[in-house]
């Protein structure tokens, strides 16, 4: 039976991080929309009262990126203050891949390093099998040259695990990972994205320049090559842990917008009556309702995505689900909240226009909704992706 039941401990921690959440909020959110240039730091002085959901939060296991309920529930929650929770963990999207496709030493390796995760190029978002970037086997180091773009904490993590093909002509069978850490010659920075929403998230683009890295910086080491295939199923892999992940941030921007809908409304006397019939509510009503309604849809779709992941299930088809659903929910309902609000909503005064850029993101990145419903499909029908593209 599917159960999303907390303990006591972890019910705490929930709280303590929305808590958190909201102080980060108060005080910074607008500050590093409006100041792109600056990075937030790693430490605000206020979550220094907070250092201890993190200890109780690290508790949860050893692998940081698996999409427990309990994970995604802190997430929602983290993003319930703001949408990119302003304090980055320890652990980014490369980390993920990592997990995915890495040996048990390489997850041991690189377990405490803040990794981004690079995949998409100029002429390669959607279709990740048409990655460009090549990497080639020098004695014992590889040599990797290519351009990749949209770096999520491009800037601030250490190092990234660059997704790049061995051998054009085997396609998604050439594609593999490799582990490239910052400083390395001949992996530049080329900019600092400047977007709609999501300002206080770094996003990178980056030229690789017969940039060297060790032979055993490639995920899976020597074997994925010798086996063959391997490396694409890796990438693949990867989404299915945080494709849920996406979804609850985009999940917790609109709890924020819902809050304020509701706080705003009760100003002006209005409130949900659920037990009266539809036909006694008012239009504004109703579509408070139908927030809540879309916004318990996505939690519940991202949810069972994870619990299937902590029974060890496969969860494909779910964490597409809850990342089409989540993408979908999180633009209609910050559009909603716009609706609602009226003139209120677009006004610098209030968070609810940048909660409305912010949301944007869910359906774009690590995969589109479009994308996901061509998994979904395939997943349904039975169709493998040359069958179904
Ligand atoms: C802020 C931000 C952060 C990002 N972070 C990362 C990151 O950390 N790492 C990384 O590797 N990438 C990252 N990305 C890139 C992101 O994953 C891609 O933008 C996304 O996958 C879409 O690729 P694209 O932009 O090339 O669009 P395209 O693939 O060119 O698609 C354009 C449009 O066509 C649609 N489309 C494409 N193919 C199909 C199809 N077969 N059927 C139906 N419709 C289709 C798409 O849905 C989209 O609407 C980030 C992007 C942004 C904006």
């Amino acid at each position: 039976m599917v159960d999303f039941t907390l303990n006591a401990k972890e019910q705490e921690v929930i709280r303590e991080i929305r808590r958190e959440g909201m102080v980060l909020r108060e005080k910074y959110a607008r500050y590093y929309d409006e100041h792109e240039k600056e990075l937030p730091p790693d430490e605000f002085p206020e979550a220094k009262e907070f250092a201890h959901i993190d200890k109780m939060a690290a508790d949860r296991g050893p692998d940081a990126t698996t999409p427990t309920v309990f994970y995604l529930l802190m997430l929602m929650h983290r993003t319930w203050g703001d949408m990119m929770r302003l304090k980055v963990p320890v652990t980014a999207l490369g980390n993920a891949s990592v997990v995915a496709a890495g040996t048990d030493e390489q997850k041991k390796r690189w377990a405490k390093t803040r990794l981004s995760m690079a995949n998409t190029e100029p002429g390669c978002g959607s279709d990740s099998k048409a990655i460009q970037t090549t990497a080639e086997l020098d004695g014992n180091e590889w040599v990797l040259n290519g351009e990749k773009i949209f770096v999520t904490t491009g800037i601030r993590a250490e190092g990234c695990v660059v997704w790049a093909t061995i051998d054009k002509s085997a396609g998604r069978g050439g594609i593999k990972a490799f582990v490239v850490m910052k400083g390395t010659p001949g992996f530049e920075l080329v900019k600092k994205e400047e977007k709609m929403g999501i300002r206080s998230s770094d996003t990178a683009a980056f030229v690789l320049k017969n940039c060297r890295v060790p032979r055993e910086n490639l995920l899976g080491m020597d074997d994925i090559v010798k086996k063959g295939g391997g490396g694409f199923k890796g990438l693949m892999k990867t989404f299915n842990l945080t494709r849920p992940g996406v979804a609850a941030m985009g999940i917790g921007n609109i709890m924020a917008c819902q809050d304020f809908v509701a706080e705003a409304m009760a100003k002006e006397g209005i409130t949900v009556d659920y037990e009266a019939g539809q036909h006694k509510r008012s239009a504004i009503q109703q579509k408070m309702i139908d927030l809540e309604a879309e916004m318990e849809a996505a939690t519940l779709c991202t949810l069972r995505a994870a619990w299937l992941a902590d029974q060890g299930k496969p969860n494909n088809l779910e964490a597409s689900v809850s990342k089409q659903k989540g993408g979908d929910v999180s633009r209609r309902c910050a559009q909603l909240a716009l609706e609602i609000l009226g003139a209120m909503g677009i006004t610098h005064d209030q968070l609810v226009e940048k909660w409305f850029r912010d949301a944007r993101i869910t359906d774009i990145y690590e995969g589109t909704g479009e994308i996901q419903r061509l998994v979904i499909a395939r997943e349904l029908l039975n169709y493998t992706a040359k069958e179904l593209t």
